[in-house]
């Protein structure tokens, strides 16, 4: 079984069109999407109707509930909370539903989904530590976890009483039996880890590998999109970072 795994679409639909295109060209058996589809790029209809069109199981993010009222947005920065507003007049009914539909996590087998973490996802706590890594490994179930969230590709490997992590941009990891993974498969339409390229990950479970690549995109032409829509600048301007 192969799967290929996106998160943190953004409303980017230049980088979705590009990841979406290499991950046919890897033809796997399921596609999963870890949330926020929507907030900060300027297309968050037609990024929805792809992922909705393309994959086979689709979590919740932060963003996803933002834009349908469901969280509170006081914590987020004033370039995000201007993000989710716009975006909340941009999107119709049916678009609305299909956020609202979406569950928070889904698991399959030994593989568990989420947008954030897989205790209390509501509440949109980000992992970026050993420490916090090792805490959600310990209480895991099956084998895997794959999170979106921080927008920073990494994994996180325990052998039951140690964790290591392997760090981005790109990475390869070979599955050991007996290990448990934590997987973040970093951001589609907004790196944050200093790398502009868009980040996808495959999971084979056939070859017994977890992968995390790079691709690069039209940034200019989502960079134009952001600032016609009246979004605010730095967002079109993160984008050539991958800040
Ligand atoms: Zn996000």
């Amino acid at each position: 079984m192969r799967y290929a795994l996106i998160s943190d679409v953004h409303g980017n639909l230049e980088a979705l069109q590009v990841v979406l295109h290499h991950i046919e060209k890897e033809d796997p058996d399921k596609l999963v999407c870890l949330g926020d589809l929507v907030g900060y790029g300027a297309d968050p209809q037609k990024c929805i109707d792809m992922v909705r069109e393309r994959t086979e199981l689709v979590v919740a993010g932060n963003h996803d509930w933002a834009a349908i009222g469901r969280t509170d947005i006081s914590y987020f920065n004033p370039y995000a909370r201007a993000a989710v507003l716009w975006t909340r007049e941009k999107l119709g009914e049916f678009h609305r539903k299909y956020l609202e539909e979406l569950p928070l996590v889904l698991s399959e087998g030994e593989l568990y989904f989420v947008h954030s973490t897989p205790e209390r996802p509501e509440e949109w706590n980000y992992i970026f530590s050993l420490t916090q890594a090792a805490y959600y490994l310990s209480k895991l179930r099956g084998g895997f976890c794959f999170v979106g969230h921080s927008h920073v590709p990494v994994a996180f490997v325990s052998d039951g009483d140690e964790v290591s992590w392997v760090p981005g941009p790109s990475f390869k990891v070979r599955i050991e039996p007996d290990l448990k993974y934590l997987v973040n498969v970093g951001s589609v339409g907004q790196p944050r880890d200093g790398d502009n390229r868009a980040a996808y990950a495959l999971l084979d479970l056939r070859e017994g590998t977890i992968e995390v690549r790079r691709v690069p995109y039209d940034v200019a032409t989502a960079q134009r999109k952001i600032l016609k829509a009246g979004l605010p600048e730095v967002l079109a301007e993160r984008l050539a970072y991958g800040r």
